[in-house]
This record gives structure tokens, sequence and C-alpha cells, in this order.
């Protein structure tokens, strides 16, 4: 301990002696950044959404979403109408932050990737799945909150079936050069029902059922996608901020 200080003495006095120009690059204001100034944004009590959202369930939602009326909505909840395929919406995204929350009805039939299945795909191609996987055993990359076949959750924090559950998703898009070649892959992060389950994740590719995936170049904005269900998977509160 005497040595540290000794050490730490040393190392000040020197400093002391050092000259003006070194004494200079020491001062605190040469690594403060104060432009720009980050845009205010006013967060609500959470998870409602902050002021700056785009919300993707609301009552403009007919006009978000390509063939809307497939599905049902009312008061502000969407449930699936089974068998019906799945819906996008009209506007195209990147890099964003999205909040949602989905409920697997509590008569949920079916064991393993048949119990519950749907997914937020981001730009119509990465998804992450949503299952229920509560007490539901199906291969650990394809359960609730996995990257769809790349990664599985860091842990499962599922609850039972018939209550609403919550995916808060940072999605990096992925960046293409003109030949089509990748300079940068996807990346998720992801919390469900407030818990981390995705860390900076890296996606290897879109996330096919079958085969190992690979990148092919696409828009730089793409469609979220919600995956159509056997079951009446329904969603609520979700909105989107863009990065
Ligand atoms: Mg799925």
């Amino acid at each position: 301990m005497r040595l540290i200080i000794f050490t730490l003495l040393i190392g000040f006095l020197s400093g002391l002696n050092s000259t003006s120009a070194q004494t200079a690059n020491w001062l605190p204001e040469l690594t403060e950044t104060w432009e720009p100034v980050p845009e205010t944004v006013l967060s609500a009590s959470f998870p409602n959404h902050p002021s700056d959202a785009i919300l993707l369930l609301d009552e403009t939602y007919q006009d978000k979403w390509e063939d809307a009326d497939k599905w049902n909505f009312e008061n502000g909840v969407l449930t699936v109408a089974p068998g019906t395929g799945g819906i996008r919406t009209t506007g195209t995204y990147a890099s964003l932050q999205l909040y949602m929350e989905w409920r697997i009805p509590e008569n949920v039939d079916g064991e393993d990737q048949r119990r519950g299945n749907s997914g937020i795909f981001l730009q119509e191609l990465y998804e992450v799945q949503i299952l229920d996987s509560y007490k539901n055993r199906t291969y650990t990359n394809g359960q609730a909150g996995s990257v769809y076949k790349q990664h599985p959750p860091l842990v499962n924090a599922s609850l039972p079936p018939g209550q609403w559950q919550s995916y808060h998703i940072i999605f990096t898009a992925p960046v293409f050069m003109e030949d089509g070649k990748l300079a940068r892959p996807a990346y998720f992060t992801v919390f469900h029902n407030g818990v981390l389950i995705q860390n900076h994740a890296e996606v290897k590719g879109p996330t096919i059922y079958t085969g190992l995936p690979q990148y092919e170049k696409h828009p730089y904005k793409q469609p979220i996608f919600i995956q159509g269900s056997r079951h009446e998977i329904s969603f609520r509160n979700m909105w989107i901020r863009e990065i």
C-alpha cells in the first residue's frame, strides 16, 4: 500500500515538473464535447413511449401496416387471425429501438415450435423469436428471445401464456458496399420482460429456417414484419425510434 501511494506521489510530482504543453494536455476541457446538444426527449413513465417515438399500434394503425384488415385490431390490441400470414409495415426502417408487448393465449396448445410461434422480423429478414417458452422445450436457438437459429437467449425470461410480455430491442442494421459485400453485420440487443437476453449479438445473415445464413445485399431501409401464427397471439403498445 505504501509503495502504491509513493508511486502515485512520484507520478504526481513528475507531472508538475513537465512542460507546460504536457500540462495543457491534462486539461479536462480538452476531452469535453459540447456540440451537438442531444435533443430533449421525454421518457414518460416506462413502458409508455418516449415523446419522439413512432407508434405502430395507435389509432392510425391502418396506415402503418399493409393488409392491416386481415388481423383484428381493438382498443389498441392487435390479434393474429390464424392462417392469414404475417403483416408488414408500410414504412421502411434501418437501425432502431423497438418496444412491443405480446401475449400468447392462455389456452395455447401444441409443443416445441408449434406452441404460440410468431416473431418480430427487423427488415423482414432478421427475427427475434416469439414463442411460448414457459416450460416448453425446443431447440435453444429457436426459443423465445432467440435470434432465430443463431443465438439462444442468455436466460429464459418467459412468463406463462396468458400474460403480457415485453421485448425491448436495439437493432443495428447491416451495411453493404456497392459491390454487394458486407461492410457491417447487423446486431441485436434485446431485453425480455426487462431482462437482458441478447447483448450486441452479431447476426450472421437472414434468420432462415433451413441452411446456413448468408447475407445478401438489400436496401438500407426495409419494413418490419410480424410473423403470422396458428394461435391468436396479441400485440400492443408497440413503438419504434429510429437511430
Ligand atoms: Mg417465429
